[in-house]
């Protein structure tokens, strides 16, 4: 053997670089250092400028010699540093981590794959990919649903939507909901909780069938498609995010044409429920409600609040998941722009009896997963019927 095949073969036992790839949708992730020696990398976020918090991360590593550990440091700020990250092997599936190790804005993960490529992120990712696939597979099962443009965002990109429309018979109102996920693009499990939801209204279960099938049901999986699209956290942008933008005037397409869509239910008399979904701080370690002060609703609406929370405890409080027992409350102490808030929005611009508030899933737990998320959502599908079947 000579000297050059002898290094050569040498060579090739080596490990391979490792690669860091973000040129996907959704994808964000630069890179802070590598060293390919100890085999550890750094990352934190993409910056993008204008476009809000950045905390979201989600990047393909290739390179990787199965069975060795890789040393993965995130920098960020708070929201982005999970103690489980998300891992899939697929791009489809994921999985968590084992915890990372959190120091002062970063959290340091030892890790090992039995494959070259896998793709890491801040939790399971849900792009405009996906929505699109849930509204397709629920379409094809034809039980009533159809899909829609919500409207198209300013970079000119759709925002798919579903509903159920079930045909009005004489004299009967229909009830009517509407839910929405991703006015914050960083929190992708709350479309998790939508997608469970919308699965178990397009099941076999009679009560889901019952609920669709007397129940105008609109379900928005991404509402600031743009910034989940590019990676970006969406939260807090320039000149405000989704959720400070329900004003006469929005700035946004998609808040503008959720609100006339809300208009036109509420005012046939067929609304009764908004549900914004989020993900809430990372040591908000159960689900819990945001709603408008008490001293802002009227009774009925304060009443009609009340026998929601108490269903949404019934099945909530029930799921691994679980339930704070006491709701939160958005008003003037919250935030300058708290009256532009989606649910303040519906409670000032609906009729006295329709409930609006927000449920924040927490993301940082052993169960907020692709699974856990999506148990929470047909546990929250089951709550809705129950609440709608009430008098
Ligand atoms: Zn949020």
């Amino acid at each position: 053997m000579s000297t050059y095949a002898a290094l050569c073969i040498c060579l090739s036992l080596t490990s391979a670089d490792l690669t860091v790839n973000t040129d996907f949708p959704g994808g964000s992730g630069t890179v802070v250092l590598l060293d390919q020696a100890t085999r550890s990398l750094t990352i934190q976020p993409t910056p993008h400028k204008d476009t809000g918090w950045e905390c979201w991360w989600y990047f393909q590593l290739s390179g990787v010699t199965p069975g060795e550990e890789i040393t993965l440091t995130v920098k960020s700020m708070v929201f982005g540093l999970p103690r489980w990250a998300g891992v899939s092997y697929d791009n489809k599936t994921w999985k968590q981590t084992p915890p990372g190790k959190a120091d002062k804005g970063t959290v340091t993960y030892k890790l090992k794959f039995d494959q070259e490529k896998i793709w890491l992120a801040w939790g399971p990712p849900f792009q405009k990919s996906d929505a699109e696939e849930l509204i397709e597979r629920t379409v094809k099962k034809n039980v009533g649903a159809t899909k829609f443009e919500l409207a198209r965002t300013k970079f000119d990109r759709p925002v798919p939507a579903l509903r159920w429309d079930p045909p009005a018979k004489e004299g009967v109102k229909r009830r009517g909901i509407w839910l929405q996920s991703r006015q914050h693009a960083w929190e992708s499990g709350s479309s998790w909780v939508g997608a469970g939801m919308v699965d178990w209204i397009a099941s076999d279960d009679p009560e889901a069938k019952a609920l669709r099938e007397t129940t105008r049901i609109v379900y928005v999986p991404i509402m600031d498609i743009d910034n989940v699209e590019i990676g970006a956290g969406g939260k807090d942008q320039k000149p405000h995010d989704h959720n400070r933008d329900w004003s006469a005037e929005p700035v946004f397409t998609a808040v503008a044409a959720a609100q006339k869509g809300i208009s036109e239910m509420n005012e046939a008399g067929e609304f009764n429920l908004f549900i914004d979904l989020h993900n809430p701080a990372p040591d908000d370690s159960k689900p819990f409600f945001y709603a408008v002060p008490a001293n802002l609703l009227s009774p009925e609406r304060a009443k009609k609040q009340g026998e929601w929370l108490a269903a949404a405890e019934k099945f909530l409080g029930a799921e691994k998941l679980s339930l704070a027992k006491d709701i939160k409350e958005s008003g003037p102490g919250y935030h300058p722009l708290w009256r532009q808030i989606s649910k303040t929005w519906v409670v000032h611009n609906t009729r006295d009896h329709v409930v609006a508030c927000t449920l924040e899933t927490s993301w940082n737990t052993p169960n907020s997963t692709q699974e856990g998320y999506q148990a929470y959502g047909r546990a929250l599908g089951k709550a809705i019927h129950l609440y709608l079947q009430q008098p």
